[in-house]
């Protein structure tokens, strides 16, 4: 038994969003979100945290995982009362230099998803990537982030994701040193038990995923992944070879053409 683990951003509140952001390629309307969660409902998916994900031979559940990188203010906003009506759980990760700034979740709001049973978890405290770091300078990124929000929580904080995917080198040592119990990647792929828990593939949800799409996704569907694997190799390849800066630039530039 394999289970898909979905990656969102933002959700734009109303079709067009209101909140400002980097990258609108990941902001999913309000109406769409509302639509995928109806769809995980009606077909008996249940959403849990990646603790709650233990037996992967229980083949009885259809279960999913749901995650938000980032912590943008519609976490709590607009993603947690779905959520909840749902009853759905699910993991946020937060970037904790951008806790309560404009458009992101401040303290109170991290409180609120932990009470409402959300899992907690770290996405650095920059976002700077991780790749870029040295092996001291991410164990300090995994340190203060994982202890700031423990503060803010009131209990431990055991979970990261990294930001654009980008691992450090030495990820056993620092999952020893910062008591990491989960991972989550940008690898495409379902999580199981190769992968789980340090190793957890998500599947990134755009404001272009159709409900087709979303459905190919969440069923496990090989073609959908294959060919994203692959799609994502030779990216990752591209990126090796320029390097994270100018690979974001380029990125970038491409995006600019497109809108
Ligand atoms: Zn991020």
């Amino acid at each position: 038994m394999t289970v898909p683990v979905l990656m969102y951003h933002a959700i734009g509140s109303g079709s067009s969003g209101s909140q400002q952001y980097d990258d609108a390629d990941f902001v999913v309307s309000e109406e769409n979100f509302t639509a995928q969660l109806g769809y995980l409902r009606d077909n008996g998916f249940v959403a849990c945290r990646l603790d709650e994900l233990t037996d992967f031979q229980a083949s009885d559940k259809r279960r999913i995982v749901i995650s938000f990188d980032d912590g943008h203010a519609s976490d709590v906003g607009i993603a947690l009362p779905l959520l909840e009506k749902f009853g759905f759980t699910a993991e946020f990760f937060f970037t904790t230099d951008w806790i309560g700034k404009p458009s992101y979740v401040d303290e109170d709001g991290i409180r609120a998803l932990h009470r409402a049973g959300m899992g907690v978890g770290s996405h650095g405290v920059s976002h700077q990537f991780f790749n870029d770091f040295t092996f001291e300078q991410a164990r300090q990124e995994i340190e203060r982030s994982t202890m700031q929000l423990a503060d803010i929580v009131g209990s431990a904080v055991d979970r990261f994701s990294a930001p654009g995917g980008r691992l450090p080198d030495r990820l056993a040592e620092l999952v020893e040193l910062c008591n990491l119990n989960y991972i989550c990647t940008s690898e495409i792929d379902t999580c199981n038990e190769n992968n789980y828990p340090l190793a957890v593939p998500r599947i990134a949800i755009r404001c272009d995923t159709s409900i087709s799409l979303f459905e190919k996704i969440v069923n496990a569907d090989p073609t959908y992944y294959r060919r994203h694997q692959l799609r994502k190799s030779a990216l990752v390849l591209l990126r090796r070879m320029l390097g994270n800066q100018r690979y974001m630039d380029i990125r970038e530039s491409l995006l600019e053409l497109r809108r």
